[in-house]
């Protein structure tokens, strides 16, 4: 291949038909999830209540690849594989030797990466007879995402929408409903959990905690229902490595060997998926690459936080399962990057984390705003406000690179674009987008409701 190529392609034909599961690959299993009640370990019959038993064997699977079924393949078509960009105009403008590249997600329905995830999930549901799916959304993704997945496989979805990003992104519930799914803004007073946040405070901005809350409780309570989580947990990065399998092919096709992975980090999904893969190479000795998470300062629960059995919502329903943690009351200050907004992260990517083999920075996000507008100025491309952290990490090092001459490669999840996110563009525009102290008391507060565990 040339080298002026600006993007990288595969054919259908070529897309990867298994995902990766890194677990086994491992010096060390990360910690079991924990019964809240007894504190031991759950077993696949704790979760059944929630989620279809073909996902609960991903969860605690130790194979390390898992085929992907023709039906999901099938919808992944629709979009998949998805390019790999090389961004020259960008590289120019910051008069760089680095290169960067650009998973592109973007290209999905929903516009992010969250339908990996969501396909498969409804359909391991929908073979199990299930009829209808509960789910949170932050910034309103995650929600599209499982409404079109959803419509794909003939299931109900009910969305518990994060109050602020429910007022703020009246178009991402449009596209919700266009698919099909009914939408509630959360905290609501359909649920036990909604109704004791609404009395202490009526007007509570809602938390993705507290959605998380009010959409297991209801899948909880009925037989037909299942609960369905876009991030977090070992199935939902399994299904992304997707990302990282593709991008693998994209960048042998190129003759290229990344020296730096970068993602932006919410509850760890899009940069499991992407790092994943890379990281088997790494482990196996093949290359060596730098991975690296980043985070909202606002909310930056890997380099700040406590690795420690937490629950995964507001309302302590989940199971209690180890991961970098702010706290499960913490309410992050309203940043624009909805979908970092998570007070936990993924326990695999807590565990490699804590292993060392990733590590982690926190950028505030008027850094990354500009990032993204030199981005969306030189490449075409507006993404979404989450990704422009892992951009701004980009352009960092690619700086740095300046500095010293090095010809590194950079590689990067493009997870999403930022058409729903004008809103947030317009803010920022008109100077009047801030940055938020790191939230030090309200951290400290919400981590003296952590359980203690021994
Ligand atoms: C949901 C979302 C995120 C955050 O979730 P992860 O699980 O950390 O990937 C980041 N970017 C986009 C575009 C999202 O939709």
């Amino acid at each position: 291949m040339s080298d002026n190529y600006s993007k990288v392609l595969l054919e259908e034909s070529e897309m990867p038909t298994q995902w990766y599961n890194v677990i086994p690959d491992l010096p060390t299993p990360p910690p079991p999830p924990l019964h809240p009640g007894t504190l031991e370990p759950i077993g696949p019959d704790d979760l059944a209540p929630l989620f279809p038993m073909a996902l609960i064997m991903q969860e605690v699977s130790t194979d390390s690849y898992i085929d992907i079924p023709g039906e999901v393949l099938d919808v992944y078509r629709l979009w998949r594989p998805s390019p790999l960009l090389r961004a020259r105009r960008l590289e120019k403008a910051l008069d760089t030797p680095a290169k960067i590249f650009l998973k592109y997600e973007g290209v999905s329905p929903a516009g992010s990466h969250k339908p990996n995830t969501a396909v498969p999930q409804a359909f391991y549901n929908a073979q199990e007879g299930v009829k209808r799916l509960t789910t949170e959304t932050g910034a309103g993704q995650w929600g599209s995402a499982l409404a079109f997945a959803t419509a794909q496989f003939g299931l109900d979805c009910e969305v518990w929408q994060v109050r602020a990003s429910y007022d703020q992104k009246p178009y991402r519930k449009t596209m919700m409903e266009l698919w099909g799914a009914t939408l509630h803004a959360s905290p609501s007073n359909l649920t036990e959990a909604g109704r004791a946040i609404l009395a202490t405070d009526p007007d509570s901005p809602g938390s993705l905690g507290i959605a998380i809350s009010e959409a297991v409780e209801q899948a909880a309570q009925s037989e037909e229902t299942r609960y369905a989580l876009g991030s977090v947990l070992n199935h939902v990065l399994l299904h992304q490595t997707i990302i990282g399998e593709e991008a693998l092919l994209q960048l042998a096709k190129v003759g290229e060997t990344p020296d730096l992975l970068v993602g932006c980090t919410g509850g760890g999904s899009n940069f499991g998926g992407l790092s994943f893969p890379f990281l088997r190479e790494k482990l196996a000795g093949r290359m060596d690459p730098v991975i690296r998470c980043v985070e909202p300062a606002a909310c930056p629960s890997l380099s700040r936080g406590e690795y420690r059995y937490d629950f995964g919502d507001t309302g302590q329903l989940t199971p209690l399962v180890k991961m970098h943690t702010l706290g499960h009351t913490f309410i992050p200050d309203p940043i624009h990057a909805g979908g970092l907004r998570y007070h936990g992260m993924a326990p695999l990517v807590s565990h490699i984390y804590n292993l060392g083999l990733v590590e982690a920075e926190a950028i505030h996000q008027t850094e990354c705003f500009a990032a993204a507008l030199q981005f969306a100025r030189s490449e075409g491309i507006v993404p979404a406000p989450e990704p422009t952290h892992a951009i701004a990490a980009a352009i960092r090092e690619a700086l740095r690179c300046k500095e010293t001459g090095e010809e590194k490669v950079i590689l990067t999840a493009l997870c999403g674009h930022g058409h729903m996110d004008m809103a947030a563009y317009e803010k920022y525009l008109a100077g009047e987008l801030v940055d938020y102290e790191f939230p030090e008391a309200a951290i400290a507060e919400a981590m003296a409701n952590v359980p203690v565990i021994n």
